[in-house]
């Protein structure tokens, strides 16, 4: 292989194969001592519910499991073996203070059903991620509860037409410009609302003009990703929010871009009424396959009746609790208060690196996808010339005269030994490369991604077939991605 950066090691597996068929009979991991008590008739004890074939189970030595899952362990990638450059995701690395937190003993083994009083604790941890989210963002109020980013969407969506309600007319539409991602039409719809799209400008930035010609009483929001996903900072947001609310409507934030901003600007400062924040983006918890994720939706006061209940309040006696006696609430949008474990490593991460080195975080994620921005300039096409903050997107104009896609450079990335970037959005640019490096990565691991991204684009010009056929690397190379999605085999059989 021409130019190879580094050498795709994880995918080299002696000893393949699947724990069924290394089963052999009598082979067992474990060993009991001689019963020391009397033995139980379980028949007798268990009767007609005792389970006397219990099927086909593998048999095998401790090694060999330990070697099988290990091995398995390591057919995904993971950020914890390379950069993961996936725009829009930041994937950034999960720091092991995280987890050491999360396992403390009280914090692991706290119960929801615990009653409040032995509590006080874990609500605490509640309380202050609560307010430091607050500052944060700069806005007034907060739910914890949402599962994930687009269930904050949902929930912040919820809460608008709540309040719009309150005022006597829900409205009927969202306005939504075309550079946003695909979750934020779909929540639109699934709460009932119409969609209607608002087109870019050439900057990549929302057209004043056309929104203050389709601004009007029907509309119930913009909902706006800042930066954009074009890694553009939105620059007339004051006028934005001057032009909705104006007319009555609200501004809804997609905040999942928030590792450009946060140290720097407020979103509650430039006009923003609800935003959601996503813990295992910005605030560096799990992400995806990694663990469950945490959507926070903060709210400007105006919206404060309708919060999902239960809040968290201080009792009359001083201690922590919450209140379900809100009469304009949107209900529970959760089982409990949320995602507890992913507060404490949220709050761990923000207590760790504190306001300083929450901003030098920002700093460092823009620097680093501005270095990528020229690293590659000149190689890729940069559809939009407007300054980048986290993210840079190029697109494959140049390589697609030689056949070329993104994806199919992606899939090439992945045999130099890194995570592709994204190639389905933003849908403004056609054949996006959409890159994210996070603040994580150091110069180094960078320099080897440019030189990766710039060898694919000779072996594009030289013999484009390589890139083709890419991944030659791994176990399987393209896989039918719809099919592993709707029709997944999470079962193994035997062949016959
Ligand atoms: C990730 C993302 C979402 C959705 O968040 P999830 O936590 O994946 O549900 C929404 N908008 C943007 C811009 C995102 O990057």
């Amino acid at each position: 292989m021409k130019h190879m950066t580094r050498k795709a090691t994880r995918h080299v597996n002696q000893n393949e194969g699947l724990i069924f068929e290394k089963s052999s009979p009598g082979k067992a991991a474990w060993k009991l001592p001689p019963l020391d008590v009397p033995e139980v008739d379980t028949a007798k004890l268990l009767g007609a519910s005792e389970r006397t074939d219990l099927g086909n189970l593998p048999e095998v030595s401790e090694i060999e499991i330990i070697r099988h899952f290990t091995r398995m362990s390591t057919w995904n990638y993971a950020i914890d073996l390379g950069m993961y450059p996936l725009g829009s995701c930041t994937m950034k690395y999960n720091p092991r203070v995280n987890e050491a937190v999360a396992r403390v003993e009280g914090i692991a083994n706290g119960h929801p059903y615990q009653p409040e009083k032995i509590s006080q604790g874990a609500l605490l941890i509640i309380k202050t991620l609560s307010e430091q989210l607050i500052e944060i963002t700069g806005m007034d109020a907060i739910t914890l509860q949402p599962a994930a980013g687009a269930h904050g969407e949902m929930t912040g969506l919820l809460m608008v037409r709540a309040y719009h309600q309150s005022k006597g007319n829900a409205r009927k539409k969202i306005l939504i410009p075309d550079s946003a991602h695909g979750t934020n039409p779909a929540t639109a719809a699934m709460v009932n609302y119409a969609v209607e799209n608002l087109k870019s400008d050439t900057r990549g930035m929302v057209d004043i003009q056309a929104l203050a010609a389709q601004m009007n009483e029907d509309v119930a929001a913009l909902m706006l990703t800042n930066p954009n996903t074009l890694g553009v900072f939105e620059q007339d947001i004051h006028k934005i929010a001057d032009i909705l609310h104006a007319k009555g409507g609200l501004l809804y934030m997609d905040g999942a871009n928030m590792n450009a901003l946060v140290g720097k600007v407020r979103p509650g400062d430039f006009g923003v009424d609800v935003m959601h924040l996503n813990l295992h983006k910005t605030f560096s918890t799990p992400h995806g396959g990694g663990g469950p994720g945490s959507g926070p939706v903060a709210i400007k006061k105006a919206l404060e009746p309708f919060l999902p209940t239960p809040v968290l309040t201080k009792k009359s006696d001083g201690t922590l609790g919450f209140d379900y006696n809100r009469p304009q609430s949107v209900g529970r949008v959760r089982a409990f208060y949320g995602n507890f474990g992913m507060f404490v490593r949220a709050l761990a991460y923000i207590q760790a690196n504190g306001p300083d080195g929450l901003r030098q975080t920002t700093e460092d994620a823009v620097l680093n996808a501005n270095y990528i921005r020229k690293g590659l300039e000149g190689t890729y096409d940069l559809p939009y010339s407007t300054p980048t903050m986290h993210e840079v997107v190029f697109s494959d104009k140049v390589q697609l005269k030689k056949g070329v896609r993104t994806m199919d450079i992606a899939k090439r990335l992945i045999d130099y030994g890194f995570h592709p970037y994204t190639t389905a959005f933003p849908l403004i640019v056609p054949g996006a490369l959409m890159i994210e490096p996070t603040e994580s990565e150091s110069k180094e691991e960078m320099d080897l991604f440019i030189e990766a991204m710039k060898s694919i684009a000779e072996e594009v010009e030289e013999d484009p077939q390589i890139v083709l056929d890419a991944p030659h690397s791994t176990r399987v190379s393209r896989l039918d991605e719809t099919a592993a999605a709707r029709k997944p085999v999470l079962r193994w059989k035997p062949a016959n």
